[in-house]
């Protein structure tokens, strides 16, 4: 039976603020990533790696030592706390062979990368196909077996919210222009509307981001369930286009697409963790799947094609694609 090896990096997020590596990074640090070796300290008293590795993993003290931070001194190291997303993936039989240590926003940052054997898994006939668009119109998926259409629904985060949160943005961010226009941005009341507006602003995100998490283990998860592969169809600059055609300020605009790429970037890392074949594909969504001529577009997302009269919900087009292409 075929075993490959699947790697799996964990988000930088976590470590930020616990890693402090004291000065300025040099400038030849920046742009690449250095992988580091690590030693693994498993609870049974296994010990894996190369005894010197810079980072070790502890799992008897549950804790991540960062040797040799700063200066090349015996002592110098950090420590911190095992983090869950480690005790994961070695529940699911990863394990950090190597780190990787770059800068990220100008911060030293330190990422794991879980190494995993995974079988493949075997395709049960099932297809999950799925159309990210902005979070405007969420992302539609289909559960599909062989050609007929088992489940079909769209996710998206909650717009109210978001345009709730992102007008008030706007109008502390106008505020804070008057004040600076004054030149009383440096006062005590500007400071506090700074410190204001940045707080709505990673609020917002952290919402986004969050949600698109959330999706994708969901989606993951339902891949593995029903041992489907999967289609995505990720024509992020043609929902852009589409965002704008709808008179969307550029700056909601912005909004509505911040995190979808990450969202995929997400899902692909854990469908490929998982052993969960995926393709991408080019899914139209505007092309009539019945005589291939344009379609136009009516109120409510409903797809008309002038030329044979089908007409259909937008995001149901991709499927029908899928279904055309798969028989
Ligand atoms: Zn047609």
């Amino acid at each position: 039976m075929l075993r490959y090896v699947q790697h799996q990096l964990f988000s930088w997020r976590e470590f930020k603020r616990s890693l402090v590596f004291g000065a300025t990074p040099k400038r030849w640090l920046a742009g690449t990533w250095i992988p580091l070796k690590t030693y693994r300290i498993f609870p049974d008293g296994r010990r894996i790696g190369d005894p010197n590795a810079p980072v070790v993993l502890d799992f008897m003290r549950n804790v991540i030592r960062v040797r040799q931070v700063c200066r090349n001194q015996p002592r110098y190291s950090v420590e911190l706390p095992m983090s869950r997303w480690v005790l994961e993936r070695m529940i699911e039989g990863g394990d950090i062979k190597f780190a990787k240590v770059g800068v990220r926003r100008g911060k030293l940052y330190l990422a794991l990368v879980a190494e995993r054997k995974v079988q493949p898994i075997q395709p049960s006939g099932y297809a999950l196909v799925i159309d990210v668009n902005s979070w405007k119109h969420g992302v539609a998926w289909a559960l599909i077996k062989g050609d007929r259409i088992v489940k079909w629904t769209r996710e998206r985060p909650d717009l109210g919210y978001i345009e709730r949160m992102y007008s008030e943005l706007v109008g502390l961010e106008r505020k804070y222009g008057i004040l600076k226009r004054l030149g009383l941005h440096e006062t005590l009341e500007g400071r506090k509307l700074w410190l204001k507006i940045k707080h709505k602003r990673r609020k917002l995100h952290k919402y986004l981001r969050d949600f698109a998490q959330r999706l994708t283990s969901r989606l993951a998860k339902k891949a593995m369930k029903r041992r489907t592969r999967v289609v995505i169809d990720d024509m992020l600059d043609e929902s852009r286009r589409e965002l704008l055609e709808e008179r969307i300020s550029s700056g909601l605009a912005k909004v509505y697409f911040s995190s979808v790429r990450h969202f995929v970037e997400l899902f692909v890392n854990q469908l490929r963790w998982y052993g969960v074949p995926y393709e991408f594909k080019r899914l139209y969504s505007t092309i009539c799947p019945r005589c291939g001529a344009k379609m136009k577009e009516l109120p409510s997302r409903i797809m008309k094609c002038e030329n044979c009269n089908f007409s259909v919900h937008r995001d149901f087009v991709p499927v029908l694609w899928f279904l055309q292409g798969s028989r």
